[in-house]
């Protein structure tokens, strides 16, 4: 045990440790913590469905229906009505011609990420890729090519010098989950096309709050009825558990015989699925959590730009303000914790090192009163950690 005692030691001394909050109660704008209310903005929950009725009563009938759990792999118990209901209910919702459900988004990437380049192939991956999608890359065996954070000229070169037959992805999130920004998805597809290469969008802060209708970056961009692979969450906005893959039926079809992350692992369970429809229906009968919920990180981020915080740029619902050393940012956490505002505290390996952050997901549901001490508890503890000046 030696070896897990020493690391425990190191990343306890480095200010990298980890530990749980232990939260109780429903999930909403506020949970309780340590037996205090406190108001919650680290959430992915954006829309505020986990705890919604309808998303609720689907999933307490899918359970009384079809039962706790699929059982096996699909492939080899079978398939449910409910997951091919799934699929067809988010291809339509995403415009893609069929989708490929997955027991969760780092599976969706750790298994398709292979399928799709593969060994002799060549991946492209933005730096600031999610740590799902390093794992997908390394799991690839393929050339692995990092370009820098959302640079479109660096992607560019990089594809010129790839062997012009050799079998190319490019795989980038688009609104990025530590960091707020929206790739420029629209630019990262054409360059792409012109090099031949594939693009695998990963949607998963996206979905449910992008675009006309929550399908997420590429429907804002316009850009839903191309070839391009789409990967979205069912965990965060749609507040389930699970996600998609979108694309040509062709694809599904290959993706059941070569994801192995698929193929390998039980299929989501009936209450999961259920719940995830139960969201579908709700992003277009409550749009007004989209709207509100970009109401909401707007007034926080100007409020914290405001008084003086470096926020990372972007305009979106993640608003990270940057600290840089890991030990500033875990006090801060902490001392904003004590003010009864949970953000968290995002420290390497999740961003790169020196741009340790607190990251700040305000939800649909958060009255501006709830944003207003937030802004208050957090400007306080900006001051004493001397992120910003004193009035
Ligand atoms: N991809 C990205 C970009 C993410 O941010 C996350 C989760 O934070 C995942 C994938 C993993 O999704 P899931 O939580 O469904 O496993």
């Amino acid at each position: 045990m030696d070896f897990i005692d020493d690391e425990l030691a190191r990343l306890k001394h480095s200010h990298r440790y980890r530990r749980l909050f232990s939260i109780d109660g429903e999930p909403g704008p506020t949970v309780r913590i340590d037996g205090r209310d406190v108001i919650l903005l680290s959430s992915n929950d954006y829309l505020g469905l986990a705890g919604h009725p309808k998303i609720k009563e689907a999933a307490s009938e899918a359970l009384r229906r079809w039962g706790c759990g699929a059982g096996a792999s699909r492939l080899v118990s079978g398939t449910t009505g409910l997951h091919l209901e799934l699929e067809q209910r988010v291809a339509s919702f995403v415009g893609s011609q069929s989708t490929l459900v997955f027991g969760s988004g780092y599976l969706a990437n750790a298994g398709v990420i292979p399928a799709l380049a593969g060994r002799g192939g060549f991946i492209f991956s933005d730096s600031l890729n999610h740590a799902s999608i390093i794992d997908g890359c390394r799991l690839a065996r393929s050339e692995v090519r990092i370009y820098p954070h959302a640079d479109i000229d660096a992607l560019g070169l990089l594809l010129e010098k790839a062997p012009p037959q050799s079998n190319k992805l490019v795989v980038t999130e688009s609104i990025f989950s530590m960091d707020g920004d929206l790739a420029p998805l629209d630019r990262i597809v054409s360059v792409a096309r012109s090099h031949g290469a594939r693009v695998m969008v990963v949607e998963a802060h996206a979905v449910g709050v992008l675009g006309e209708r929550g399908a997420g970056g590429m429907e804002h961009f316009g850009l839903s009825g191309g070839d391009e692979v789409r990967m979205g969450t069912f965990g965060k906005a749609l507040g389930s558990f699970g996600a998609f893959v979108a694309g040509s039926e062709t694809l599904r079809d290959y993706l059941i015989n070569a994801a192995r992350s698929f193929i390998f692992s039980t299929a989501p369970p009936p209450p999961a699925l259920a719940s995830a429809m139960a969201a579908l229906d709700l992003l277009s009968s409550e749009p007004e959590r989209r709207t509100r919920l970009h109401e909401n990180a707007h007034f926080l981020r100007s409020a914290l730009l405001s008084l003086g915080f470096r926020t990372l740029p972007g305009r979106w619902h993640i608003i990270p303000i940057l600290v840089g050393d890991d030990i500033r940012t875990e006090a801060m956490r902490n001392r904003v914790l004590e003010g009864g505002i949970f953000v968290q505290a995002i420290r390497p390996p999740a961003v790169p090192e020196g741009t340790s952050r607190l990251r700040i997901t305000p939800m649909a549901g958060h009255t501006q009163a709830q944003l207003e001490r937030a802004i208050d508890v957090i400007g306080r503890a900006g001051r004493e950690f001397g992120l910003i000046a004193t009035p």
